[in-house]
């Protein structure tokens, strides 16, 4: 008999469930809408990324249906090999000119852009100061990249510049931290980590993916929001969030970009997202800059629903964004609570270890444009009536 090569794996999905940690994915059968097709039910949506509702834009797809006319699928091979669609550096000569910086550069997702942007600038012998909290695309860069890691308080200006004071012996360095931080909606101090940063003469990264489209003029991100263009030296951002569609992007300074075009992984090494992709992204940038209507209603509902959650009792958290976390301790009761919610018509997913710290578990709520106030009251409704069954308010 051969040897069951692969049990560990088997015993270890096990102790995922024995632990209420086993993640389960649900099927959606519909377009991405303020009410969603889940498993074959029709339940209110408030757990996508979709901020400002561009997944299903009639002119979002309009756009990309043009492109797949004009420019077929797919792009056929990396851009460095292949050469690189016309569309692509629209949407890049576009992103720059949005986030009022000299270039920028798309990726395949945001994930790959941290992926690409960390090991580029930085690596053996370097250092690091990263918040404590960043995205897992975040530290799975600064892994890649082999420089060492020195972790900073999370939004602490003062632990960065005792962090930096104190670790002198270094090749390069670099300071790192997302901008919305995506499981608590709390937003960095860039403006104090930006003084760290000029102060010691240290290039300063920001993760905007949740910043984008949401904080700032018009939802220019989060270097807008504080007027700090020019200080950020690097921006990364995903076009999966509130630009509806796929892909990531850095954007800063030109020699920046360049050496990304000469040493960025991902760029050199996977092929870049579709024509349809990339002109539904151009399309988001059209609708972004001719009018705040998404975001400020995206805002209107943001201040409305937290208000009315915190007035029924619950805990919101730190959150100052669209992103709505309700706390509620360990795994297995936020697990419950996400099931309950579903039962009653609402999908909102449950976060528990390791996406979140051990009992931090807790419900993310994101609130979107696209939800009418009817939707938002019914919602309300029944997180009021589970969290009362469940003892949570
Ligand atoms: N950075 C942050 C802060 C994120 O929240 C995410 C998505 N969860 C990413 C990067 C990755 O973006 P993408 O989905 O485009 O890979």
């Amino acid at each position: 008999m051969t040897k069951d090569k692969t049990a560990f794996v088997r015993e270890d999905i096990e102790n995922l469930k024995e632990q209420g940690l086993y993640i389960t994915i649900r099927t959606i059968g519909s377009a991405q809408e303020a009410s969603v097709t889940v498993d074959g039910k029709r339940v209110l949506n408030f757990c996508a990324n979709n901020y400002l509702g561009l997944a299903n834009h009639p002119r979002m797809k309009e756009a990309a249906k043009k492109a797949i006319e004009g420019f077929g699928v797919g792009p056929a091979a990396v851009r460095s090999i292949a050469g690189t669609m016309a569309l692509h550096l629209e949407l890049e000569r576009r992103l720059a000119e949005f986030k009022q910086v000299e270039d920028a550069i798309s990726f395949q997702s945001g994930f790959n852009a941290n992926l690409a942007v960390i090991p580029a600038l930085v690596g053996r012998d370097d250092l690091i100061f990263s918040d404590e909290l960043n995205h897992a695309s975040i530290i799975d860069g600064c892994r890649l990249s082999r420089a060492r890691i020195v972790r900073f308080e999370h939004r602490n200006a003062d632990s960065l510049r005792e962090a930096v004071e104190r670790e002198t012996e270094y090749r390069r360095r670099l300071i790192i931290t997302d901008g919305v931080f995506s499981m608590d909606g709390d937003i960095a101090p860039l403006d104090k980590l930006a003084d760290v940063a000029d102060e010691y003469g240290i290039p300063l990264m920001t993760d905007d993916a949740h910043g984008e489209g949401v904080l700032g003029r018009g939802g220019r991100g989060i270097v807008d929001h504080f007027d700090l263009h020019g200080r950020v030296d690097i921006e990364v951002g995903t076009l999966s969030k509130a630009f509806g569609v796929v892909g990531g992007y850095v954007a800063g300074k030109r020699e920046i970009v360049e050496w990304l075009h000469q040493q960025g992984r991902p760029f050199l090494f996977s092929s870049a997202v579709t024509p349809a992709d990339v002109a539904a992204c151009i399309a988001a940038l059209d609708l972004l800059e001719e009018s705040t209507e998404l975001v400020d209603k995206l805002w209107d509902n943001t201040r409305y629903f937290k208000g009315e959650m915190k007035d029924l009792g619950f805990d919101t958290g730190q959150s100052e964004t669209p992103i709505t976390p309700v706390m509620l301790g360990e795994a297995p009761v936020a697990f419950e609570f996400s099931k309950r919610l579903f039962d009653e018509g609402l999908f909102a997913m449950a976060l528990g270890f390791p996406t979140v710290p051990r009992g931090k578990a807790r419900i993310r709520v994101m609130l979107s444009a696209i939800h009418s106030r009817d939707e938002l009251d019914q919602a309300l409704g029944i997180f009021k009536k589970v969290g009362q069954e469940m003892e949570a308010i």
